[in-house]
Order: structure tokens, then sequence, then C-alpha cells
């Protein structure tokens, strides 16, 4: 058995390939490691979507050659890869940078990765592959669906054709690609006979799903009532959904389909219109809270989750306070908040009224304390409640488990009963920012055990 060490930078969206790429390479003899000292390969799964990404890599390469060449004394060779967004955006400039790098491999091509390895071991070449070819990588990888969580990410949909003015993610994942109905549902059967419980379909833009089969139009609200249907499924979750996207259809499946966690990732980026078009992102902030007021009005129990970007250029003091007012406007149960981050070769990078780092620092802080309080606030609104958790993984203590809850919140209860992958009721006991604590209800009585 060979080792192999995968380390995932970014989203979800590469948690998901990195899964694939130990799927393709298991049946090659490679074995999973968590230890890069003493792979036979090691692959960094790379994140391009703020500054300094492609210095990380740099960074971390430079800590693993040392390892790589003093194995390499001992007669033992280590293969490495550059893989993901960073490959795709820097190709071979990451092997004149480093040359102890074997292969550089995109987005779209690392379902060549056993041929590539393959490839260089016998005869030492380098390897840059950062193409989007005409064959996809979707119809080799579906032959080896082997790893399910209790969730598991499925991929449906890939890419981005909104060419947002700050996002570089259309440059290296390429154009939108939904992927067929049929293929979706196969790989769900997969992975819910593996026991997986939870689904959550990803793509850059989840909710523009589109395909066409067996003369029906399929877009993301018919999938998941699809989805509703297979046997133990328990729980539906996609992300991350483009607001221009949140069809009347999709908001309809909240109200139906009770599978469908009621949890929303909707990134708004900024609560001021001008902002969001020179953003190019489509919407203005009165479609948002449509969409928001309609969810809630279809599930009064929905919580809404975002992404933000502060210091885009041009962002004036009212414009930022715009943002600030949204966010008190809609009250999240959880958001992510960035310093807009220059990305070479995007419209944004050469716009005027570049925003200094001093006062992008300063409106993150303040935008982040809202959004703590709001997180603590509504974590804080569970206690003495019941909420439902799927167990997930054993906790620190013996007899403890851990899962999430509908909110994706952390809830850590005792039981030596219950087991990983089980849905129980909980009270909430105790609350933090970034966890519960629950007690088991029992199902005969309703009292705490
Ligand atoms: N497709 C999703 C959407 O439209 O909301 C977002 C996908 S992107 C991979 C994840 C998040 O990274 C974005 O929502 C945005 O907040 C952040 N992001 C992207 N480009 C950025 C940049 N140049 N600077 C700072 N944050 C950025
Ligand atoms: Fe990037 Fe915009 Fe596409 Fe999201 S919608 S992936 S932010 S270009």
């Amino acid at each position: 058995m060979k080792k192999l060490f995968i380390k995932t930078y970014g989203c979800q969206m590469n948690v998901y390939d990195s899964e694939r790429m130990y799927e393709l390479l298991a049946p090659h003899g490679y074995k999973q490691s968590d230890d890069y000292s003493e792979a036979d390969v090691i692959i960094l799964n790379t994140c391009h979507i703020r500054e300094k990404a492609a210095e990380k890599i740099y960074s971390e390469l430079g800590r693993i050659v040392p390892i790589k060449k003093k194995l390499a004394k001992k007669g033992k060779k280590t293969n490495i890869v550059v893989a993901g967004c960073v490959a795709q955006a820097e190709g071979s400039e990451i092997i004149n940078r480093q040359p102890f790098v074997d292969i550089v491999v995109g987005p779209q091509t690392y379902h060549k990765l056993p041929e590539f390895l393959s490839k260089i071991q016998k005869s030492s070449s380098k390897i840059v592959d950062t193409n989007f070819p005409v064959e996809n990588k979707f119809d080799t990888l579906e032959h080896n669906r082997d790893v399910a969580n209790v969730t598991s990410f499925l991929s449906i949909q890939e890419g981005c054709d909104k060419f947002c003015s700050f996002c570089v993610v259309p440059y290296t994942r390429g154009l939108e690609y939904s992927r067929p109905v049929i293929k979706i549902i196969e790989e769900a059967k997969i992975l819910l006979k593996k026991g997986a419980k939870e689904i959550c379909l990803l793509g850059q833009n989840v909710n523009a799903y589109s395909f066409s089969y067996n003369k029906k139009d399929w877009n993301l609200a018919r999938l998941l009532r699809e989805l509703a249907g297979l046997e133990g499924i328990k729980r539906l979750r996609y992300m991350t959904s483009h607001p221009v996207d949140m069809n009347d259809d999709l908001i309809k499946a909240h109200g139906e389909i009770p599978f469908l966690m009621p949890y929303l990732h909707l990134p708004i980026q900024s609560g001021d219109d001008d902002i969001l078009k020179k953003m190019n992102r489509g919407y203005d902030v009165k479609l948002y809270l449509d969409i928001i007021s309609k969810l809630k009005n279809i599930r009064d129990d929905i919580a809404f989750s975002s992404d933000f970007i502060v210091g885009f250029p041009g962002e004036t003091d009212k414009a930022f306070n715009n943002t600030l007012e949204l966010v008190k406007k809609v009250n999240y149960a959880q958001a992510y908040s960035f310093k807009y981050s220059r990305r070479p070769g995007t419209p944004g990078s050469i716009m005027k009224n570049q925003i200094n780092e001093q006062i992008k620092t300063e409106r993150l802080s303040i935008l982040q304390q809202l959004l703590n309080k709001q997180q603590i606030h509504f974590n804080n609104s569970f206690m003495d409640n019941k909420l439902e958790v799927l167990a997930e993984k054993k906790g620190k203590k013996g007899g403890q488990l851990v899962g999430k809850s509908p909110y994706l919140q952390s809830i850590y209860f005792n039981n030596e009963f219950n087991k990983i992958g089980d849905l129980v009721k909980l009270k909430i006991i105790s609350t933090g920012k970034n966890s519960l604590e629950g007690k088991l209800i029992n199902s005969s009585n309703g009292e705490i055990n």
C-alpha cells in the first residue's frame, strides 16, 4: 500500500474534490494518511479565492520539499501534486518556482491523477494540466463513489457564468455546468446505501441547476423533491445559492419537503445597492429582502446565513452602514465576512477608489461584532428548548456524541446507547457561540433522561 496525504484548502467543493481524489487513487493501491512526512504522494488541493492564496501554497511547499529531499536520500520517492484553483491560475509557474513539484492539475482534470502519477513514476517527468477538457471528469469519477459520511457532499453543479466583479471562480472553475439528473440520483443512492443520512448538494451556484431529462426540465426544486423520496434520506441541504436564482418553485419546495433543513446560506455580499451594482451581483437589497420574507412566510422556523465583503472599491461610510442596517433587518444565525481582496484579472481589481487596508480592517471588525452578537443571540434562543440532532462523531469525553442541529450548530450530548447516524431529540441545557450542549429526551414520556 502506498500512502496518500491530501491537504484541502477553501470551500466544500474542494472537500468533495479531495474525497473524489482519494476514491480515484484507492483502487491503485493508495491508502489515506494524515502525516505528510511518511507519504508517497502529497496533494495540496488549493483555493484561490483571496489574496496570498498562492503565497500560502509556496510556503507549504517550502516545508514539504526538505522532507522530500530527506526521504530521497534514504531512497524513498515522494511525489508532490498541486491541485485545485491555485494550480489552475498559476499553471507551470508553480514548477518554475518550486521544481520539486511533480504535477500541477486544475479542478477539471484531476480525474486523470492515476494516469499522471503512473506516468511520472515511470519517467520522472513533470505534468501540468490546466485544461477544461471536452470529456467530462464526472464520467470517470462516477465509477468510484466510495466515501460516505453520515453527512455527505454531492456535487451537482460546477463553475459560474455570473462574473461578479470581485471573483476568480469563473476563471478558475470554468463556466456553469449541471450534472445529469440520473447520475446525481445514482450517486445519492450509493451514498445512502453506504450510510449517509444527510446529503448536501453542492455547486458554486447550486440553485442555478438546470438539466433536461425525460422530456422534463429539471431545476433544483424538482431535484430536491426527487431526492427526498429516496430510501434512507433524513436530511437535505444545498449550497451555495445565488439570490438571483432563488425562484418561486425553490422557495415553495422549502414549505413542501420536511427533509429540507430550515437553514439557508444566501450570500448578499453588501447591503448597499450601488456597491451591489458595481459588484455585478444582478439584484438589489429589496429583491434579497423579498426572498427572505417569502421564505419566512412559507417556513417560519427558517434561519439564514450569508457572506459579506467589506471595503469593495468605492464603499463609502454610508454604503457600509447600509450593510449594517441590512444585517440588523435579517438577523442572521451565522455569517462569513471578508475584507475585499484584489484579484488579478477581475474587474474589481482595476476599479477606482480602492479602500485602504486600515478602513477595511475597522469595518470588518464592526461587522463581525454585530454578526457575532446575532449568532450568540440565535444560539441562546434554543436554551431549554428542543432540537433534533444528527449524531456525526464521538465527542472528546467517553460516552459523548457530537452532531449537527438543523441550523448546523454543533451540539454535544452524553449517551452511550445512541450511535453515529442516529437522529435524536435533545433539550438544550447550555449554549455558546460555537457549540451547544443537550440532554437526550426520552421518546416515550418526553422527559429528559
Ligand atoms: N457563488 C457564491 C455566491 O455568489 O455567493 C460564492 C462563492 S465564493 C467561492 C465564496 C465567498 O468568497 C463569496 O461569497 C465572497 O464573499 C468571498 N469572496 C470571493 N471573492 C472575494 C474577494 N475577491 N475578496 C474577498 N472575498 C471574496
Ligand atoms: Fe463568484 Fe459571483 Fe460566481 Fe459566486 S456568483 S462564484 S461570487 S462569480
